[in-house]
């Protein structure tokens, strides 16, 4: 078996965790090959908000991933010309009499703002809250087109990259992966990736390994409107909203259920009153599209990372939230992967801690 360098590495997943990934093995040197299902960032990733948060709460586990989120993006941003985020910054509020999440880090900065100063930020606003919490370093990225840039750079480090190309399998023997299924071919391999998303399951099963993990719908809202009617990122009780780069508003909704008016269509419409009744210079606001994400959700909340017990060479990536730890996380895996470098910081996340209790 190959290790460290020229390693044969499945990735299976294209979304932004498996591109991220892929990347980071195949820079590492790693003799990558990329299985997708469907098409790059056809998944999740494409419906995602795309926030790099590196909020917290009190006690969080990941706190020192969080903490190292924004530099990976940004030292990827360095390396990728293709990957660029807006870091625009974010302002959040839980209630309009008091401010918001614990900052994760330094890097994150994030600073308690008055009144006054939370207008200055956002002169549209027209019921600002007393405080709110301000992240200046956070941003917020193009999911699908950071996924394709980090594809590219993995195949120009030589990695292969096969699309409508669904993993059936993995063949063990004597308790080591040598291989991965499609339905065309069986690839010989030291090690698999599964960055599967929510499909992660159904491949860990087929290993007699349960692991936790829901399909946690969300949903993404696309309005076609003015530009410039917020200048970052806000996030209130009342709307989840920011620009993309060509100027359309995004909005991020919790998933309610399935009745009939809370259906996208119409969640998209109720929020667009909300945006409205929040915002001055509001003209129109018309949605282009709203549609369900189902996120790769581990039953504790903290992510699934490492290598899977009693079974060498399958490493599982469920991670949520999968945009912001992305880089930090396709950085910290493959040192892991390649050079056997155990990562602190990905101490709380194996997935043995759902047998271990
Ligand atoms: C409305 C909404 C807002 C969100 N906002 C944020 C946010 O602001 N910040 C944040 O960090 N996160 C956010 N998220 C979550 C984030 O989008 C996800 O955590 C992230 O995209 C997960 O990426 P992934 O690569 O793991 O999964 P996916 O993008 O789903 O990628 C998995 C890929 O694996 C492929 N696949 C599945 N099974 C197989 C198989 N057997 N063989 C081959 N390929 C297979 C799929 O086709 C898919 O392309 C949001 C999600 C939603 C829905």
């Amino acid at each position: 078996m190959a290790t460290g360098q020229g390693k044969r590495v499945v990735v299976i997943g294209a979304g932004i965790i498996g591109a991220s990934l892929a990347y980071h093995l195949a820079r590492k040197g790693a003799n990558v090959t990329v299985l997708e299902a469907d098409g790059i960032a056809s998944g999740v990733t494409s419906r995602s908000f795309a926030w790099i948060n590196t909020a917290a709460p009190e006690t969080d586990p990941i706190a020192p991933l969080r903490g190292a989120a924004i530099e990976a993006y940004r030292q990827l941003e360095a390396e990728l010309p293709g990957l660029t985020v807006r870091w625009t910054g974010a302002l959040s509020y839980s209630t309009m009499s008091s401010a918001a999440p614990t900052p994760a880090s330094d890097s994150s900065a994030a600073d308690r703002v008055c009144r006054t100063q939370i207008v200055g930020l956002e002169p549209n606003l027209k019921h600002p809250p007393e405080s709110a919490c301000h992240a200046p370093a956070e941003g917020a990225l193009d999911p699908v087109a950071a996924a394709h840039a980090l594809i590219a750079a993995a195949q120009a480090h030589g990695a292969k990259v096969f699309t409508q190309t669904r993993v059936l399998g993995l063949v063990i023997e004597q308790a080591q992966l040598s291989a991965v299924a499609t339905a065309m071919s069986i690839i010989d391999a030291d090690s698999v990736v599964i960055a599967a998303g929510t499909g992660i399951t159904q491949l860990t099963d087929s290993l007699a390994i349960t692991l936790p993990i829901a399909a946690s719908p969300a949903i993404l809202i696309r309005y076609k409107t003015q530009p410039d009617l917020v200048r970052s990122l806000i996030s209130s009780p009342v709307m989840e909203v920011r620009h993309t780069a060509d100027g359309a508003l995004l909005a991020a909704e919790d998933y309610l259920d399935d009745a009939a008016d809370n259906q996208p269509a119409a969640i998209a419409l109720r929020t667009a009153k909300a945006i409205q009744h929040e915002l001055h210079g509001v003209v129109s606001i018309e949605p282009e599209w709203a549609r369900v994400g189902l996120r790769p959700m581990p039953a504790d909340g903290v992510p699934i990372i490492g290598h899977l017990p009693n079974v060498g060479g399958v490493y599982v990536c469920a991670v949520h939230p999968g945009v912001t730890l992305a880089a930090i996380v396709g950085r910290l895996a493959s040192e892991e992967i390649i050079d056997g470098k155990a990562s602190p910081a990905l101490a709380p996340c194996r997935p043995d801690r759902f047998w271990k209790r």
